[in-house]
């Protein structure tokens, strides 16, 4: 896309968030109108992202070439998306032991909401069964992204093994690679509108909780936001400055649109065509590395998510005035990065995905009744924060031995 008009659309993007926030608090009947313009967006996004992970994977694991390549690239890839995600885990628990958001905090609201109780986040043995789909097309016809990449990963491979008879369907999802992508361009065009409708809507519809951002959740939600912040404008950037070799602050303006798609949408998954844009074409990363990175990280690597988890139980426990032991706080150190594997890339999954760490240290599951009635922001937030956790870690493997050119 044109540089000059990638720009304009960024403007729009940002132009359409700013209008629709104004819009949403004194123009509410008008935004919930149209909020109808968001949801097409919306849709339109989320129509070409089966497509787009399964002809990205298996192009990407079939330009590596062989076999060992991929093998190694994945374990960096993993251990990127580990490492990042530890590191802001440690950032929320730390923050979340200093600030003390919880502390004389009354425990209203505290009830299981109707969307978590008896659903739950699942065990890690739920998750890792749910890696193999039993039905690809039931997988992608219910957006169950990660049994696709995993179908898609052992496609690519063994693609790459069959010789002849792999290259014409290797060509086949090149062809869509490419079709899906000029889609998306199309789909970028419409951003600035789908962005105004959907902020619009969501602002006007939770008008007042809106106050609770700056009363008695606000020092929650301030320890989430610093948390994130430290993650996004120091650890991250770092990370890609030595080891993406890349100019940071470049890096995020070219990001720009799929970072307004993730805080519009709150959806990882959803903005994943963005990403993919942004950093193969804007970002100009390795597309082996990136159509490889980018679908696996949205879908697991989730630094914001995460860091969220971690602040949002210990903030829970100190409501309760239980006081969690060092031991304890390992445990939500693990489970919070766990967790965020497990996510979805979709709107609330993370709020979802609070039970498995309450209980794994034995919080009251009703503390997530407290946290809901903000999640819709926090939940852009942390959302925005996965996203360019995920780009940087496509130019961080680009970077690596194995896409030497
Ligand atoms: N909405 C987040 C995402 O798609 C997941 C979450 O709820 O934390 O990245």
């Amino acid at each position: 896309m044109d540089r000059r008009i990638a720009n304009i659309i960024l403007i729009g993007m940002i132009a359409g968030a700013i209008l629709g926030v104004l819009g949403g608090l004194w123009l509410s009947d008008f935004m919930l109108s149209i909020k109808f313009l968001g949801t097409i967006f919306l849709n339109a996004l989320k129509m070409v992202v089966v497509p787009l992970v399964v002809a990205s994977i298996i192009i990407g694991v079939t330009s590596l070439g062989d076999v060992s390549k991929l093998g190694r690239t994945a374990g960096k890839t993993l251990a990127y998306y580990m490492a990042t995600t530890g590191f802001s885990v440690l950032v929320g628990i730390i923050l979340v032991n200093l600030i003390r958001p919880g502390q004389g905090v009354p425990p209203i609201g505290a009830e299981v909401p109707e969307f978590i109780a008896g659903k739950g986040g699942g065990t890690i043995v739920d998750v890792i069964v749910g890696l193999i789909p039993d039905n690809i097309f039931g997988a992608a016809a219910t957006g169950q992204i990660l049994p696709l990449i995993v179908f898609s990963l052992l496609f690519g491979g063994v693609l790459t093994v069959i010789g002849d008879k792999g290259k014409p369907v290797i060509a086949v999802f090149e062809g869509i690679n490419a079709a899906i992508m000029k889609i998306v361009m199309l789909i970028i065009y419409f951003a600035p509108i789908g962005i105004l409708a959907l902020i619009g809507g969501i602002v006007a519809q939770n008008r007042e909780s809106v106050d609770k951002l700056i009363t008695a959740l606000g020092l929650y939600s301030l320890t989430v936001i610093i948390g994130l912040l430290i993650h996004a404008i120091i650890t991250l950037p770092f990370i890609l400055r030595f080891f993406g070799k890349k100019n940071p602050f470049r890096y995020f303006v070219n990001m720009g649109r799929a970072l307004a798609t993730a805080f519009t949408t709150a959806s990882s998954s959803a903005t994943l065509p963005l990403t993919m844009e942004c950093v193969e074409v804007e970002n100009k990363v390795d597309e082996r590395a990136a159509s490889f990175v980018l679908p696996l990280g949205a879908t697991i690597n989730m630094d914001g998510t995460a860091l969220y988890e971690a602040v949002a139980a210990l903030f829970i426990a100190q409501i309760y005035g239980i006081d969690l032991s060092i031991g304890a706080q390992v445990i939500v150190f693990f489970t919070a990065t766990l967790a965020s594997v497990g996510a979805a890339a979709i709107p609330e999954a993370g709020l979802v995905m609070m039970s498995l760490v309450l209980t794994a240290v034995g919080l009251p599951l009703e503390g997530i009744g407290i946290i809901l009635a903000i999640d819709w922001f926090l939940d852009r937030c942390r959302t925005t924060v996965n996203v360019w956790g995920d780009s940087i870690g496509a130019a961080v493997i680009g970077e690596t031995r194995e896409f030497n050119k």
